[in-house]
């Protein structure tokens, strides 16, 4: 295999796609093209290319850089090839939900917007209906098609040779899915006494309901905290981000190649996001500000992304500035994320002097974020074979329907343990991200846990105004993802990541 030519065409691929993401979610571009990107590029993705580069990584030596990109592009193939398998069914899915109503009280809603009715809607039992309405439409319109889409993830590991979906995740993605659940599942039992104690007031405040009465479709509306609209102006959004850059000692208008797309157009996400189309020379980041908590958390999320993959060091190979462990990119997009809940930040940006309340509620979120991730990495270590039981399989011993419906079962007790309220089984095929995405999550809120620890420890409370932090950061983001999250850490302070410290980081510890 010609691995140079591999790599030209990887990026190629990768810069297309994700050009074809921006203008078509940006409101740009009115279809959304991504097959004749794939056929340009289909040897790619072949069942052949995806065993050689397999055999490659086996061959490569124990450590080291040489290693490292062997296991990344095996990892890009594999999840191209899946992605092929499944492209079909993927396309069904999203034309159905774009396409799918529900009807609440006489009127029609949007499937997809739901969440955003929900955050917005002030009576609990407006929010069940709807909830009651999402609910039957994920089981009986979608329900059907996430089936066939893991039924096919699934068998594309087997033909690959991997015993199960979750043993190829490991494996290609190096994470050890197995003992980061027994981690986070110690994290869980760990705040377990205190997680009442620490929800149970911001949902009386925010929502007028304790632990006992909340339920699934009131979670949006409590994430949504509409309180401190009036603090979060929807024009200095932008400002506040690009000023605290400038803290740090980047000028985020100088930065050749970065593009803040803060147009509105009709057909715009409503949601930020990043789009790193060429890494580092051409990154956007969009965003159609509303205002509120919850829209600068996301900007200064999808900020924190814009920031790292601008920053990558161009002379890096594809891989390390492409690929690798999204732990780390999803590490700094947190990091920076952070700043809209801590109080030194809240006082010197924006001038909230008494920011109490809104720590207390953002450390309940959090904790709920935590935990229901905890029990997604649990659950979908079943549904993907990894754990007790295994998964039903179309042909095997327990494909059957009783198989699934026992997997719906186990998703609910769960994700129900997990967040400690009732919790629907009809999203148990829906609520899954492809490739483990929630391990990535679970890393990277443990290791900016140990990065913010380490940034106030060297630069003070305030080391956001800190250029000579800035020049941590900047050190690490040109680095791309060549380390993954374990081993950045080990370079960065000697640690090992450790939910210990997101425990104590929540004042739990002890
Ligand atoms: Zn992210």
């Amino acid at each position: 295999m010609d691995l140079d030519a591999y790599r030209r065409t990887a990026e190629t691929f990768q810069t297309e796609l994700m050009r074809e993401y921006y203008q078509h979610y940006a409101g740009l571009k009115e279809t959304f093209e991504i097959e004749p990107i794939y056929a340009r590029a289909d040897e790619l993705f072949t069942r052949d290319a995806v065993l050689a580069l397999r055999e490659l990584d086996e061959r490569a030596p124990g450590a080291g850089d040489e290693r490292r990109q062997a296991r990344m592009l095996l990892d890009f193939a594999v999840e191209g090839h899946v992605g092929e398998a499944t492209k079909a069914v993927e396309e069904e899915l999203a034309r159905t939900e774009a396409a799918l109503t529900i009807e609440v009280g006489g009127e029609r809603l949007g499937f997809r917007e739901a969440p955003v009715a929900q955050a917005n809607e002030p009576d609990a039992e407006r929010r069940a209906e709807i909830e009651r309405a999402v609910l039957a439409a994920t089981r009986d319109d979608l329900g059907p098609h996430y089936q066939e889409l893991i039924e096919s993830q699934h068998a594309c590991a087997r033909e690959l040779g991997w015993a199960s979906y979750a043993d190829m995740c490991a494996h290609c993605k190096g994470i050890d899915l197995k003992a980061l659940s027994e981690q986070t599942a110690a994290f869980s039992a760990a705040s377990a006494a205190s997680y009442p104690q620490i929800l149970d007031p911001e949902l009386r405040r925010t929502l007028g309901i304790g632990l006992d009465e909340l339920r699934r479709a009131d979670l949006p509306r409590f994430f949504r905290v509409v309180e401190y609209d009036d603090h979060f102006p929807a024009g200095q959004l932008t400002a506040s981000f690009v000023a605290t850059m400038a803290g740090l000692g980047t000028d985020v208008s100088g930065q050749p190649g970065v593009t803040f797309d803060i147009g509105s157009r009709p057909n715009k996400a409503p949601r930020a996001f990043c789009a790193p189309v060429r890494v580092p020379g051409e990154v956007y980041l969009v965003v159609a500000p509303v205002g509120g908590w919850d829209d600068y958390v996301t900007l200064f999320h999808e900020g924190g992304h814009l920031e790292h993959a601008s920053h990558v060091d161009a002379a890096l190979p594809f891989e390390f500035r492409h690929l690798g462990d999204n732990s780390v990119t999803e590490t700094y997009a947190f990091l920076i994320q952070h700043l809209a809940e801590d109080p030194e930040w809240l006082s010197r940006r924006l001038g909230i002097d008494d920011a109490s309340e809104l720590v207390a509620h953002a450390k309940a979120q959090r904790l709920v974020y935590l935990r229901r991730y905890t029990g997604k990495l649990a659950y979908e270590l079943e549904l993907h074979g990894g754990g007790p039981g295994g998964a039903p399989e179309p042909n095997g011993a327990n494909g059957t329907r009783s198989g699934w419906d026992a997997l719906a079962g186990r998703y609910a007790q769960l994700l129900g343990d997990a967040v400690r309220i009732k919790w629907p089984t009809e999203t148990f095929l829906a609520d899954v991200d492809p490739g483990f995405y929630c391990a990535c999550y679970l890393r990277a809120w443990a290791l900016e846990t140990h990065l913010r620890a380490y940034l106030r420890d060297r630069f003070g409370p305030a080391w956001f105004e800190s250029p000579e932090a800035g020049e941590v950061l900047r050190g690490l983001w040109r680095d791309g993802q060549r380390l993954d999250a374990e081993e950045l850490l080990g370079e960065l302070t000697g640690e090992r990541l450790d939910f210990g410290a997101v425990l104590a980081d929540l004042g739990l510890s002890g």
